[in-house]
């Protein structure tokens, strides 16, 4: 594609974006396409000859967009929505037209520097400790994912907790343990088996019954029973907005009983952390001066397209302890210097994109005032939502709203409540999840998509009531 032909089709894709995103209301929220139905519609094989983009922006239209389930639509209230904004688009669109590998700082310098002091801004406007800050004894890194967060953050704990031994002689069956409340997103699950301690060494505290946050008291039991057995507690995870209902932990109590034990402590608030940009709901992270890590997604909730997963470490050290391999192939001088950060060392893969730049077009773009109004005026459609589920008696709340996420349920029962949203759902109109609170199916309305404005949510209200 040379230079020309690049200007041509980057403006057809700047303006294809621009009008999906206007006219996103008129299409279905959720796709309704059967299984298989996209790949029906594609050639068996890859074309023999080039073709041209016209011909991509084409099937992109005919046979992909029916496939799409629109994230981006203000009528979105699914899982957690991942919003997008106009200045991370962009910011990406960089990102990939500078197609930098940062893995080391020695490749591209700006790429290390500009993540550095976004995360330390990041932490600022969350108001997140000073020991988060680069400046002091850890620093914030972009991981992909939440997931991701969890799973260095459990190697990172493996590597304190054993001394440096984790990495040389790996960990054996039965030997370390991690707690956390069963309503934990099952990410950490995921994690324990990656890094071999398996599923049987994570013990799940069981929900407080009126606000589904741990209990510390039973924390502390298990602990106690594991080290009397001589297995050593590894790791505690604390949430801060739990998937399921947006539960939050007690932070400060469960770090003080991980400390007394010498476990690590990660707090995962991947969706609600982000909310703390807000004075009035910087409550949300009480006792995280006492953690080890701490992640959020500015991908759900902070106007940054997925995948930005913020993550910052206390003590830099255990992290780059437990990652740090330093073949003759990666050598260079700055490394070598030891001034620089090299952010391989603080993940799980090798190479990474300039992830920093779309986050950095958002913040600049919206500054900490729109950044506050986004949340909060999601905060207050989901208050209005939450006043008129309590008004209808065919209703009720299955949990305390936790900001923007209201979990609600038909008091008729579960086939009620199931068959309610597998209808509104099927209308194209709206589209919102489920869980389990107490067994019983509840419905989750994640409020949070970009363009979402009240008259998005007053009908949703009135669809589901109708
Ligand atoms: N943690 C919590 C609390 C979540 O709600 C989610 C996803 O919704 C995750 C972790 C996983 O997020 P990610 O897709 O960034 O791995």
């Amino acid at each position: 594609m040379t230079s020309e032909e690049f200007r041509r089709y980057g403006r057809q894709v700047v303006d294809w974006i621009a009008d999906y995103h206007e006219q996103i209301e008129s299409l279905p929220v959720l796709s309704q396409v059967s299984p298989g139905r996209i790949r029906d519609r594609l050639p068996a094989a890859p074309p023999e000859q080039g073709e041209d983009f016209d011909a991509v922006l084409a099937d992109l239209d005919e046979i992909l967009l029916p496939g799409i389930t629109h994230w981006q639509h203000p009528s979105f209230f699914a899982y957690f929505p991942a919003n997008a904004s106009g200045p991370a688009i962009l910011g990406d669109l960089l990102a990939s037209g500078l197609g930098v590998q940062g893995m080391l700082w020695a490749t591209s310098p700006a790429a290390t520097e500009l993540e550095t002091h976004v995360l330390d801004w990041l932490a600022d406007l969350l108001a997140l400790p000073d020991a988060f800050r680069s400046s002091d004894t850890g620093g914030g890194v972009i991981q992909h994912s939440a997931s991701d967060a969890t799973l260095v953050a459990l190697l990172a704990a493996l590597h304190r907790v054993s001394g440096g031994a984790s990495e040389r002689d790996g960990v054996a069956s039965g030997r370390y343990a991690v707690y956390s409340s069963a309503q934990t997103h099952s990410s950490l699950e995921k994690a324990c088996r990656i890094a071999g301690l398996g599923n049987a060494a994570l013990r799940k505290l069981d929900p407080d019954p009126a606000t589904l946050a741990a209990t510390p008291t039973q924390l502390r039991e298990l602990m106690d029973r594991d080290v009397a057995d001589g297995i050593t507690p590894a790791l505690v995870v604390a949430s801060i907005g739990t998937t399921g209902t947006g539960a939050i932990d007690p932070v400060r109590e469960l770090a003080e009983i991980a400390r007394e034990h010498g476990a690590w402590v990660h707090v995962d608030a991947a969706w609600a952390g982000v909310a703390a940009v807000a004075p009035e709901f910087r409550w949300i992270n009480d006792g995280v001066d006492l953690v080890d890590s701490y992640a959020t997604n500015p991908h759900k909730w902070l106007l940054t397209n997925f995948d930005c997963d913020a993550f910052w470490v206390a003590d830099r050290s255990a992290l780059v302890g437990a990652l740090s391999i330093l073949p003759e192939y990666l050598r260079n001088t700055a490394t070598d210097s030891g001034a620089v950060i090299d952010y391989r060392d603080w993940q799980v893969p090798l190479g990474r994109r300039f992830r920093a730049l779309k986050l950095w077009a958002v913040l600049r773009w919206y500054g900490a005032e729109g950044l506050r109004d986004h949340i909060r005026n999601h905060v207050a459609l989901a208050q209005e939502f939450e006043s008129w589920v309590r008004a209808d008696d065919r209703f009720e709340l299955a949990a305390p709203r936790t900001l923007s996420l209201v979990t609600f349920r038909l008091r008729s029962g579960d086939d009620d409540t199931r068959a309610l949203m597998e209808r509104v759902n099927a209308s194209g109109r709206m589209y919102l999840t489920h869980t389990l609170v107490d067994g019983k199916v509840a419905l989750r309305m994640a409020i949070g998509a970009t363009p979402t404005e009240r008259r998005h949510v007053e009908a949703a209200w009135a669809q589901l009531s109708e």
